[in-house]
């Protein structure tokens, strides 16, 4: 790597210690990654892993995948900046691109620069379209960190201090149909749902309680919202994990996987929700840039192309059934679809996701208890075994 920092120490203590110099404060990494290549990651001492993180659902076609480095360093040559006050030809395709994968009625696209901010509009809209600010939401449900979006994310540590959030919403025990039922009422704005709560610990909807939302929803003039920001873009071997359970919602937010790593966020919605914002009443500076919708579209093309969604299902199962063949005391269960898969332990998850990553293997929490797998869409059958191999390891060794 040629850079002007040759001189500069810049291996994994050296960098951790340069970026907690100056950073946030909010994190302490154990490593520092420099390179990837596929499904594999190294880090600045050249250790090689294998990543089942992938950005946390983010690097869909995995690292540095020639379609996607080609589409970015093109539409970089050509133009990077156009905001969404001006037409641009990367962007038409884009919302073309987006609304044909879309169940039928979901045609008016609002695209932003995250899943936070997807979701921000969704919020917006929302109230623009009923007039009305209550929503109900799931417990362990997560929806983002600015002020909207943490309004409808249920971690009271994550939450608590920043009360009064903006708003008002009614947290049900997600899959209880009797709860659900209780709380959506005339006042109900939005029901927000995750098709598989991602960072609350890997949990599938089921189908009736995701239709019986649909159903309250309508009964009441509410709207259904379903944040596929974790779950979409062929995460659980469907374009939108909601195929899975066919159900028909008013909005969808999208963002991770979208632009396999280029910040990117996507609201989808119906027609009758999107006209009911006025003209100027919600906006973006870098929302719909041609860069990151030239990513998008090479994602989108890749998918389809390569056949990824096919992929996804046979890799997931035998990653599922690997993870799931594993004779450990230790694990209660194996729960997700698709390449979303959570390993839920008896015991804290921390220390094995620290001896995997010392295994060589990069994985993610989802609370304290399960480690999240989310490779990406790419990843091998050879990694896969490789990753259930060394999962077993982690899981004989001793804390
Ligand atoms: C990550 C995530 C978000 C927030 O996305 P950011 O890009 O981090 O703001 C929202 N909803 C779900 C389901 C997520 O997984």
């Amino acid at each position: 790597m040629a850079d002007a920092t040759t001189t500069t120490p810049r291996g994994n203590e050296a960098l951790l210690a340069r970026e907690a110099r100056h950073g946030p404060g909010l994190w302490a990494p154990s490593v520092a990654f420099v390179r990837g290549q596929g499904a594999r990651l190294w880090d600045a001492d050249g250790k090689e892993y294998i990543d089942c993180m992938a950005g946390i659902a983010v690097a869909s076609l995995g690292h540095s995948h020639p379609r996607l480095v080609e589409a970015i360093a093109e539409q970089a040559g050509r133009l990077i900046v156009c905001p969404q006050n001006l037409g641009n030809d990367v962007r038409a395709a884009l919302l073309e691109a987006l609304v044909s994968r879309m169940p039928a009625g979901l045609e008016r696209v609002f695209l932003a620069n995250s899943g936070a901010e997807a979701n921000e509009a969704a919020l917006k809209w929302a109230v623009a379209a009923t007039g009305r600010r209550r929503v109900v939401a799931a417990k362990r449900g997560f929806a983002g960190r600015t002020m909207g979006a943490l309004s409808l994310t249920w971690e009271p540590s994550y939450r608590e201090p920043f009360a009064p959030l903006p708003y008002p919403v009614d947290f049900v025990a997600f899959n209880d149909a009797d709860e659900l039922e209780a709380a959506v009422d005339d006042d109900t704005a939005v029901v927000w749902l995750e098709p598989i709560q991602g960072e609350g610990g890997v949990h599938v909807a089921d189908a009736h309680y995701l239709h019986l939302a649909r159903e309250l929803a309508t009964r009441h003039g509410a709207l259904l919202a379903i944040d596929e920001i974790q779950s979409g873009v062929g995460r659980t071997g469907r374009f939108l994990a909601l195929e899975h359970f066919g159900v028909r919602p008013d909005m969808v937010t999208l963002a991770k996987g979208l632009a396999g790593g280029v910040p990117i966020g996507a609201l989808v919605m119906t027609e009758g929700v999107a006209s009911a914002m006025p003209k100027g009443g919600h906006g973006t500076t870098f929302g719909g840039n041609p860069l990151a919708a030239a990513a998008a579209l090479a994602v989108l093309g890749e998918l389809e192309e390569a056949d990824l969604l096919a992929h996804v299902e046979r890799v997931g199962a035998r990653l599922h059934a690997g993870l799931s063949g594993l004779a450990s005391p230790r694990v209660r269960s194996v729960r997700g679809l698709g390449l979303m898969l959570g390993l839920e332990l008896k015991e804290k998850a921390a220390p094995v996701i620290e001896r995997l990553r010392e295994l060589g293997v990069l994985v993610v929490a989802a609370g304290a208890t399960v480690i999240r797998f989310l490779p990406p869409l790419v990843i091998t059958d050879d990694d896969v075994d490789a990753v259930v191999e060394r999962v077993a390891r982690a899981l004989d060794q001793r804390g």
